[in-house]
Formats: structure tokens, C-alpha cells, sequence
């Protein structure tokens, strides 16, 4: 199942399970629509993997299978993989 991470690794923006603009790789390392776009150019700085949509799970489904809480941000931001 997915984490559903609250936040994008490089600029930390905050990415709700509802967001649109949440981005994963197949790792679940997640990224913002701008960030993925920009200074990634569609890869995962971490893996080297495709960066793709991540889905919205239904929201009433976040109450049995709620969404990640822990953040996880690189503390020198992303650079071009
Ligand atoms: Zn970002
Ligand atoms: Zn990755």
C-alpha cells in the first residue's frame, strides 16, 4: 500500500493525500509537480527512476488506511540527477 508521504523531499511543500501535484517514484520517494518538472526533469534524485502521478486514494478510505505522517526532507535540497 502506498505511504502517502505529506510533504515533497526537496522543498518540503506540503503534498495531502488529495494533492494533485504529488509525485512518486517506485520507491514512494515523493516530490512535487514543480519540483519533478523543474530541477528533476521527471527523475527520482534518489533512485534514478521515473517520476509519475501519484493517485488519490478515496477519501473515504484515508480513514481505515490513513496517509503517512512522518516528513522526510533532504536538508540540502535536490539537485539534477
Ligand atoms: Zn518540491
Ligand atoms: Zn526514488
Amino acid at each position: 500500500m502506498l505511504e502517502l508521504r505529506p510533504n515533497c523531499e526537496c522543498c518540503g511543500v506540503d503534498l495531502p493525500a488529495a494533492s494533485v501535484a504529488a509525485r512518486i517514484c517506485s520507491f514512494e520517494c515523493t516530490f512535487c509537480a514543480a519540483c519533478t518538472d523543474g530541477v528533476l526533469g521527471g527523475r527520482c534524485p534518489n533512485c534514478g527512476g521515473e517520476l509519475v502521478r501519484r493517485p488519490i486514494r478515496p477519501a473515504e478510505k484515508l480513514a481505515r488506511f490513513p496517509a503517512a505522517t512522518v516528513r522526510k526532507v533532504k536538508p540540502e535540497g535536490c539537485v539534477a540527477a
